[in-house]
């Protein structure tokens, strides 16, 4: 599967793509990513890529004709992509959505913002806007780069043991059991006795047990959504 990202600062993908998951996806094969730079797409001789807003107000806006010379560049080579719009105004990226664009091909065209956001009529030429949470960050790099890790993790092979995928949270609308590893007592704490049973149909009623309360606690929600 195909990531493309259109950004101002394609030098930040560079080390989150070259460890882990990601960075043996693509030694694999499974995937690709590309950091297309917007900067040659800009206006004139300074390459402007932002302008001050109609009506006045705070900072500056990207404009638009740079943002879609880019897209048709990109899809010009690349055609078929979905394009993605990282917005704090898009919907909430979720793992039911993760799954949805882990299905896409030939891949996706993710497109960073900057200063206060980008030209409104943008928005007619992508196919999906999307928002990695109620916050707002300065770029749309980081919620780039959440959304292809959150993506890559669910095509098949990319994950050693795709067992993890359906176990984890959210795998089947709660969040996943408590984990323990060596040694049996840490400052006063023990393992839960059943995990050293051997007893693998008790540990599995437990973990389910375990997983439900924890969901309830924490995230009732969530158990709401997935019976709704
Ligand atoms: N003024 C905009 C607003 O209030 O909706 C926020 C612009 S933000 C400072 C600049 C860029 O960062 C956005 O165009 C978007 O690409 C990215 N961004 C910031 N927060 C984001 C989030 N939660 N999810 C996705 N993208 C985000």
């Amino acid at each position: 599967m195909e990531f493309h990202v259109i950004t101002l600062f394609p030098g930040m993908f560079e080390s989150p793509l070259a460890a882990g998951m990601v960075a043996r996806a693509i030694e694999a094969g499974l995937i690709s990513v590309t950091a297309h730079p917007l900067r040659p797409f800009g206006l004139g001789s300074y390459r402007q890529v932002d302008d001050a807003p109609y009506g006045g107000g705070s900072g500056m806006v990207m404009r638009a004709e740079p943002i879609a010379a880019a897209i048709d560049d990109v899809m010009g080579q690349h055609p078929g992509l979905m394009r993605i719009l990282m917005t704090p105004q898009g919907e909430p990226l979720d793992q039911s959505i993760a799954r949805e664009l882990a299905r896409v091909r030939p891949g996706l065209l993710l497109i960073a913002g900057r200063y206060e956001g980008i030209d409104e009529r943008i928005r007619s030429i992508v196919d999906r806007e999307i928002s990695i949470g109620d916050y707002v960050l300065s770029g749309g790099e980081l919620p780039a780069m959440v959304t292809i890790e959150a993506v890559a993790r669910l095509i098949p092979g990319v994950l050693g043991n795709p067992e993890s995928l359906t176990e984890e949270s959210f795998g089947a609308d709660t969040l996943e059991y408590p984990h323990y590893t060596r040694p049996e007592e840490f400052r006063g704490m023990r393992v839960p006795e059943i995990l050293l049973s051997g007893d693998h149909a008790r540990i599995r009623a437990w973990r389910e047990a375990q997983a439900l309360d924890r969901t309830r606690q924490r995230r009732p929600d969530l158990l709401r959504r997935g019976r709704g």
